[in-house]
């Protein structure tokens, strides 16, 4: 019964520790979340602007081959016998024409795009920069409060570990069985009261509890374990463990 109040001590001290961080692990995840979202922003971005690049740089050089084409025809037309052949190069160097203008077009189209990405992009940026300050912020406070918690828990836990391993498997299982519904699953009593739902405990039992010191008595209402109220736990006693 000792090591059931202490293991239920050790856990409610190890409960409030975790309340200290209250819902900072929320936020940390949840600015985690935000910074991964304006990075995926940004890379988006950056890939459009990539293919824009892209169809820059290969519409420069087809800009340089159509003109030298025309060139070439236009030379050839000097050389030609007869008014149909003169036509039919007249035809295809107003096509080559018409394919250099629309593609030039297009090129100054994409450019005035590449210039509104940019300045959009510039903003995405900043956006992640603020998101990773955010979340640099909390998860420093949260990293914070878990190194001054530190040597605590890691206390607690080894104490634990061993009262869990000294204890009869079927009173942890019990327990731990119990904690899913209350946290503090090992309660005294109290003034003949269980003091966790403080309904009434029949004399009966308490007389059986204080005799039965290896036996678990569970609270009829609440399904606790009860634990006597003459059993003395005193924090030191975890000393020595
Ligand atoms: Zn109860």
């Amino acid at each position: 019964m000792h090591y059931l109040a202490a293991l239920s001590f050790i856990d409610s001290e190890l409960d409030e520790l975790q309340e200290e961080f209250g819902d900072l692990p929320d936020q940390v995840h949840g600015k985690l979340e935000n910074l991964e979202r304006a990075k995926a922003i940004v890379d988006e971005t950056r890939g459009i602007l990539d293919e824009i690049k892209n169809f820059v740089a290969t519409a420069k050089v087809t800009l340089v081959e159509l003109k030298e084409k025309e060139e070439a025809l236009a030379k050839q037309q000097f050389l030609v016998r007869n008014n149909k052949e003169f036509d039919a190069i007249t035809k295809e160097i107003d096509h080559l024409k018409h394919e250099h203008e629309s593609l030039s077009t297009r090129m100054r189209t994409e450019g005035l795009k590449e210039e509104n990405i940019n300045r959009i992009l510039l903003d995405q940026i900043k956006d992640q920069e603020k998101a990773q300050e955010e979340y640099d912020d909390r998860k420093a406070m949260l990293d914070n409060i878990a190194s001054d918690q530190n040597d605590t828990v890691k206390d607690y836990n080894r104490k634990r570990k061993t009262i869990v391993l000294t204890l009869d498997q079927d009173y942890v299982q019990e327990y731990e069985r119990i904690r899913k519904f209350h946290k503090d699953a090992a309660v005294q009593v109290r003034k003949n009261s269980c003091s966790g739902c403080f309904s009434s405990v029949p004399s009966q039992k308490i007389v059986e509890l204080r005799n039965n010191p290896e036996k678990l008595f569970l609270c009829e209402n609440c399904g606790r374990i009860l634990l006597d109220e003459e059993l003395y736990f005193d924090e030191s006693l975890l000393d020595n463990i």
